[in-house]
């Protein structure tokens, strides 16, 4: 898989003034790797995540992932490329760990399959007991690991997370890496994750850092 972006300038306009946060750049992406995309808080972080998912238009340059645009067809793309990962969780909170993720399952068009849904949870660490509580009971290191079970479920090629260790201290953090880590370099997805940690960036295989409306990559 390679999901490339090319030329891609975007500005936004803020009452009369017009900003701009990408200028003509290009970056590509592969499986297999855990990126990190860095840079000053305004710099553009989340809305490039945002224009890779699709949830932002694009203005100006392509996005492709194996030779097609994105845009094409983002419905499909989002439900059957894409996982989204997020600062605040985002589950259904009355909800246990297994249901958020059935319902995953089913909004992909598939039947929640238990087995799977257990299997993913244990992979990243919950058990059954902890799988069967209502996810305002879990810890914010537990509820990001159930968005993360949910946004691997379907076998995405890309799961996308922004400031997904935000909210969490330094060792549930690691964690959160750790098993981000383990998607790409076992499970073979491409992981982009946004993040204002120079810790969490040197654990990445690539950094793209946001500077000056330009990208430029580091490689770790
Ligand atoms: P980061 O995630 O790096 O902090 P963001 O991508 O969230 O940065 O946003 C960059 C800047 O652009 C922020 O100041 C944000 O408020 C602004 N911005 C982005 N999109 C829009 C928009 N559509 N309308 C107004 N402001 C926007
Ligand atoms: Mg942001």
């Amino acid at each position: 898989m390679i999901l490339e972006i090319k030329n891609l300038s975007f500005s936004y306009t803020d009452g009369d003034k017009t900003k701009q946060l990408f200028d003509n750049v290009s970056l590509s992406f592969e499986n297999g790797f855990f990126y990190c995309v860095t840079g000053p808080s305004g710099s553009g972080k989340t809305t490039l995540l945002s224009l890779i998912g699709t949830i932002e238009d694009i203005q100006e340059g392509q996005i492709i992932l194996d030779g097609e645009s994105v845009f094409s067809n983002p419905f499909l793309y989002r439900r059957d490329k894409v996982g989204f990962v997020f600062q605040n969780y985002n589950l259904i909170s009355y909800m246990s760990a297994i249901e958020n993720i059935a319902i995953a399952m089913e909004i992909a068009g598939r039947k929640a399959d238990m087995h799977q849904i257990l299997g993913t949870l244990n992979l990243i660490g919950i058990d059954e007991e902890t799988a069967r509580k209502k996810v305002m009971k879990l810890s914010g290191g537990e509820q990001q690991r159930v968005a993360i079970a949910r946004a691997f479920i379907n076998n995405p090629d890309l799961i996308l997370a922004d400031e997904a260790t935000g909210n969490l201290d330094n060792e549930t953090s690691d964690v959160i890496v750790n098993i981000l880590i383990l998607l790409a370099h076992k499970f073979n997805k491409c992981i982009i994750m946004v993040t204002h940690n120079e810790e969490i960036a040197i654990q990445s295989d690539f950094e793209y850092r946001i500077e000056n409306k330009k990208i430029i990559m580091i490689k770790h």
